[in-house]
């Protein structure tokens, strides 16, 4: 880019692309805002007098504090109560999703938020394909999934990483710890930097994972049988 770049909106200074377009950081931030918005509506959830849970991995709390944020401002006459509940996490990235799954399971809240990205599930993908679908949890991928008898919310799933830098309150770099998904993750970074793949990824997804069974409990991928090797632990199937 040159420097003579300017915001796409106000004619401001230029910060970053949203979606391959070029925008200051204020002009950003209201972009964003404006997607969480019409998500909320899309998602067909009645905010009014709700509760819902946003539940993060600690890698990912800065974003769902932004999201509880959003989520006050664009419904202030909702009187929607939230909760933030942040889980430590593991190395492993599967084991994360688990953990988190599992608690919206045990949870009697029926409405969750993740703060998860588009550019983590394109990493996802990408991730699960080489390493094994097995145990994986492409199911959680859109704006509104089911997890048992819970509503899962990912109001950013069309919003990657890199589009939130207007937001001061970010690390630069989402670090998972897991080191092979994060290596792909600063891949799909550096490969794409304007960000558009990570809106235009996403229709096979959902009929990929339609293709194999899935665990009766948590709803990950599996090659046979009723559970996968996480929930029989879990429920003491296995020694
Ligand atoms: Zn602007
Ligand atoms: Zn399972």
């Amino acid at each position: 880019m040159t420097n003579n770049v300017k915001c796409i909106k106000c004619g401001n200074e230029f910060s970053l692309l949203i979606s391959g377009k070029p925008m200051c950081l204020r002009c950003s931030r209201d972009e964003i805002i404006h997607r969480v918005k019409r998500n909320l509506v899309r998602s067909g959830v009645d905010l009014r007098n709700s509760s819902l849970t946003i539940l993060s991995p600690e890698f990912y709390s800065g974003v769902g504090e932004i999201l509880a944020n959003l989520i006050r401002k664009v419904c202030e006459p909702c009187n929607v109560s939230l909760r933030k509940e942040v889980i430590t996490g593991e190395p492993d990235i599967n084991s994360t999703i688990h953990e988190l799954v599992v608690k919206v399971l045990e949870s009697e809240n029926r409405y969750f938020v993740f703060p998860l990205t588009a550019d983590f599930y394109l990493a996802y993908l990408i991730y699960s394909s080489t390493r094994s679908l097995n145990g994986a949890y492409l199911n959680l991928y859109g704006l509104r999934v089911n997890v048992g008898e819970k509503t899962v919310l990912n109001l950013l799933y069309n919003t990657p990483y890199t589009e939130l830098r207007g937001f001061s309150e970010l690390t630069p770099r989402l670090i998972t710890g897991d080191s092979l998904f994060d290596s792909i993750l600063s891949w799909s970074h550096d490969r794409f930097p304007d960000n558009e793949v990570f809106h235009t990824f996403s229709p096979s997804v959902e009929e990929l994972t339609r293709l194999f069974p899935r665990c009766r409990r948590c709803g990950a991928i599996i090659s046979a049988g009723d559970y996968c090797k996480a929930c029989e632990v879990d429920l003491s199937l296995v020694q």
